[in-house]
């Protein structure tokens, strides 16, 4: 074996195809714990940078957003099912905000992000007659490229393919193996799985695998509990994504009559799974005053999931100094569904020591974890007050 990669969400996947599909001969340990964050995600993609994103931040979300399509597309050729719709994305608000929609045409109309489509204004009204659920008198701005993704749909397009060529994979819990010198691969209860190089992408729970080899890795699990609802006899497939501006919240439509909305924020939750009532209430509640034509929607399920939140918002790719033969794949928090098949095939890169041609400076795993996980929280600067709010937060009980 020449690498193994450690976790099967939408990350791990994604590089194990990427390594795959080079002819390079990859395991994929899973243990398929309840909670995956992939399982559970909104399904929100919008993977351009955000006009006030810079340097490798935006250097890399650059070409995130140039590899999504890309990838869809091959795996699509390849006659996987990838839950990937280009549905568009509406930013609605009472008011019309004309500061939004300047920002968001100057970037749609650099020629890198043409993908967006072109960005158009809508009256009072418009955006119900695209997701009637929306109140009649809101405005917004639309953006045809965004799209919507069955996160589950995905992971296993990608593990499909991957398998397809010559992927190997084991179910079970990975410990990272040493010899004093380098990672020599992973031994899953009294097995040995040899490999020069580990890929771990075991999103919140990476911390615990490094941890047992004396690294401590800055990610925490970020709890988030998300509302499913059908509508029955109404047909939602062509509903684009939809974010109320004021309050950054969401809902995502999928066929053939469901509608998803935001997840909570409970980074103090830790990895308990459960559906909480505090949260089931905050969920309904919060559905229902956003989206009132919800009222009479049959309440379809409620999944849970730990997003890989950092104490400072920026992901964790690339080697680690005290552990040779380690590469991290992980703390993309709320955004990995969009940033994480991009962040996979960078992982797949370093661990075939290709460059990918990135700074990875600022989102070096071993970068001190300064400020604390839980002053992040309070002063905004963590996951659930940096880059996941913007794309499907809702005000959680975390909060
Ligand atoms: C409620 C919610 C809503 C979200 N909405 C969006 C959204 O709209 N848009 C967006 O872009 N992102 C969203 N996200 C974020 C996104 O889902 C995550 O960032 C992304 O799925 C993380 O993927 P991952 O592969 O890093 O981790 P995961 O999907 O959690 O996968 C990690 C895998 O590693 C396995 N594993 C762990 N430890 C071991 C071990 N020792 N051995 C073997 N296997 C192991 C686990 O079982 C798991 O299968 C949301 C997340 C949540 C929870």
């Amino acid at each position: 074996m020449d690498v193994i990669v450690v976790g099967g969400g939408i990350v791990g996947t994604s590089a194990a195809f990427h390594l795959a599909r080079k002819g390079v001969s990859t395991a994929l340990v899973d243990t398929a714990h309840l909670g995956q964050a992939t399982a559970a995600g909104l399904g929100v993609i919008h993977p351009w940078p955000f006009p006030w994103d810079s340097g490798p931040v935006w250097d890399f979300k650059a070409r995130a957003a140039e590899h999504y399509p890309e990838l869809m597309a091959e795996l699509a050729r390849d006659g996987q099912a990838t839950g990937y719709e280009v549905v568009g994305g509406m930013s609605v608000d009472l008011e019309g905000d004309d500061a939004g929609f300047d920002l968001i045409r100057t970037l749609s109309e650099r020629p890198e992000f043409t993908t967006m489509g072109r960005v158009e204004r809508l009256a009072p009204g418009e955006p119900r007659e695209r997701f009637p659920l929306v109140p009649a008198s809101y405005g917004g701005v639309f953006v045809p490229g965004m799209a919507r993704l069955n996160a589950p749909a995905a992971r296993a397009a990608l593990f499909n393919a991957a398998e397809e060529r010559g992927l190997r994979y084991f179910k079970g819990e990975a410990r990272l193996s040493w010899n004093g010198h380098r990672v020599t691969g992973v031994r899953m209860g009294t097995e040995d799985l040899e490999a020069p190089t580990v890929v771990v992408a075991a999103g919140a729970w990476s911390a615990g695998l490094l941890a047992a080899a004396g690294v401590e890795l800055p990610v925490r699990p970020v709890r988030g509990q998300v509302a499913h609802f059908a509508l029955p006899g109404r047909d939602t497939r062509a509903w684009p994504v939809v974010r109320f501006g004021e309050r950054g919240y969401y809902a995502c439509a999928f066929g053939p009559d469901r509608v998803a909305t935001s997840g909570t924020l409970e980074p103090e939750a830790g990895f308990d799974r459960r559906v909480t009532a505090a949260s089931l209430l905050h969920n309904l509640s919060t559905a229902l005053e956003v989206l009132p034509g919800l009222d009479e929607a049959t309440v379809v399920e409620t999944r849970v999931g730990f997003r890989p939140g950092t104490h400072d918002g920026r992901q964790l790719l690339g080697p680690v100094e005290r552990l040779p033969g380690v590469v991290v794949a992980t703390g993309l928090g709320g955004e990995g569904l969009t940033f994480g098949p991009f962040q996979g095939l960078v992982a797949a890169r370093l661990a075939m020591g290709e460059d990918p041609g990135l700074d990875l400076a600022p989102f070096r795993p071993d970068r001190p974890a300064a400020p604390s996980f839980e002053e992040a929280h309070r002063t905004g600067q963590g996951p659930a007050g940096g880059e996941a709010r913007r794309w499907e937060s809702a005000p959680g009980r975390g909060e």
